[in-house]
């Protein structure tokens, strides 16, 4: 039998992370002899939903037992979630779904529309009760939404992979420290890995912080990349288990829809082709501030302080300059704004001024004398009423390019400029050995 198990929305800021669920699982299911068809799954859901507990990550197990094993796994799998989740948190609703056999496009399409916008509970509800087996939704049971989600997130397209790994009991809520220098080398090595830096401030990004029971974890696009990367790196504490997940961090599938502003909702990440209205601004706080249109409407767009010197890069644009922002949509004062994840400059405007001539008789600079009255030379004082200003174009300080944050300041989600050019097609079905201890 194949069985897909969904999890979602077991964990608080106290503390508890799906994924360690999935982990403990995993080293039961092994015991139990189950096979894995897959890698476990890693869902990064729309970063923007406004009751999201941290990464807002589902994940899914994909396995194959046979029959007489299916009471005992699902038995052990809602024990877990029950042991592990954190029922006092009120934003805290886990969601377990259980889907056999192969998954409907029905599912892909869903799991797409949970990663891109806001989706009711009733809508998962309804596609549980046609196509899944059981599941089981406690208190609000809104976890079912992102339970379900992962289970239709194939990733038969572009994916990534982490290797997270996990803290002793003892360690948890302590500070992690790893070896520095191990995480430089990885990364230097391990050239298929990412986000493991941010070396404008030679901050190392792959250890969180806060009280869940992740030690660190590796980014890269394929499993071997991350195993390779987690042979370097050094923790001075120790590991208590590793799992390989495969994601779809790194890949934008949250901004992939295109809108138009008039079309844009709260809460909904969205990608928007269009023009510079307003020179950007700065405002309290260092948060830099533009206006984009298109023939539907207009749109503030903001660029927050962490966001360093990609607010320099949103400085320089100009009115009319053509781009395409990709962010998330806020409100604020009851007007939208976008948050800008990411901007792709298309084309930047000719920008014009005007200068003084240098002297035709010494060749120095030259002042203007007022309207109508020419042109003179700073130096030797020759006057000229035929003298006129030359017009040049200013030096644009920016290029026709994709701009993103530092990695520091980048979601789950967002793909690393790294990442272009080589996201992948399909999945290859073969599992690289070992992708968990
Ligand atoms: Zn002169």
């Amino acid at each position: 039998m194949l069985l897909h198990v969904g999890i979602d929305d077991t964990d608080s800021p106290k503390g508890g992370c799906t994924t360690y669920i999935a982990a403990t699982l995993i080293q039961k299911f092994v015991k139990m002899g189950v096979r894995f068809a897959d890698y476990p799954i890693l869902l990064r859901l729309n970063p923007n939903a406004p009751w999201k507990t941290r990464g807002n990550g589902a994940i899914c197990l994909r396995i194959e037992f046979d029959d007489e094993l299916e009471f005992k796994i699902k038995k052990t799998i809602i024990e877990e979630v029950e042991k592990q989740a954190d029922f006092n948190c009120d934003n805290t609703n886990p969601g377990i779904v259980f889907h056999k056999g192969s998954i409907p496009e029905e599912m892909e399409y869903f799991s797409k529309k949970v990663v891109q916008t806001i989706v009711k509970l009733e809508e998962a509800e309804e596609l549980i009760n046609k196509f899944c087996c059981n599941a089981i939704g406690f208190k609000n049971r809104r976890g079912l939404i992102g339970a379900l989600a992962a289970i239709g997130g194939t990733l038969k397209e572009d994916h990534t992979f982490e290797l997270l790994t996990y803290r002793l009991p003892q360690y948890r809520g302590k500070k992690r420290i790893l070896d520095k220098k191990s995480v430089f080398e990885m990364d230097k090595l391990e050239t298929e890995t990412f986000n493991n830096i941010d070396y404008d401030t030679n901050q190392i990004l792959i250890a969180p912080r806060g009280p869940d029971p992740v030690l660190y974890g590796i980014r890269g696009e394929t499993a071997e990349s991350v195993f390779n990367g987690f042979k370097i790196v050094k923790p001075i504490e120790p590991v208590e288990c590793w799992i390989i997940y495969r994601s779809n961090q790194g890949t934008d599938q949250h901004i992939e829809k295109k809108y138009k502003i008039s079309e844009l909702k709260e809460f909904n990440p969205a990608t928007i082709h269009a023009k510079i209205l307003k020179m950007p601004w700065i405002i309290l706080g260092g948060h830099v501030i533009f206006k984009i249109y298109d023939d539907t409407g207009e749109i503030d767009c903001s660029v927050y302080e962490p966001s360093g010197k990609f607010r320099e890069i949103i400085r320089e644009l100009r009115p009319e300059d053509e781009v395409i922002v990709s962010g998330s949509i806020k409100k604020i004062e009851e007007s939208l704004t976008v948050n800008v994840e990411k901007i792709e400059i298309l084309n930047l405007v000719d920008i014009m001024k005007l200068s003084n001539p240098k002297c035709p008789k010494c060749g120095s600079a030259t002042e203007s004398m007022g309207i109508g009255q020419g042109l003179r030379c700073k130096k030797c004082g020759y006057r000229d009423l035929t003298l006129t200003k030359n017009i040049e174009k200013v030096d644009r300080k920016i290029k026709v390019k994709t701009y993103l944050p530092p990695p520091r300041a980048e979601r789950h989600l967002t793909k690393p400029l790294k990442r272009y050019g080589i996201e992948k097609k399909l999945f290859n079905e073969l599992l690289f050995q070992p992708w968990h201890s």
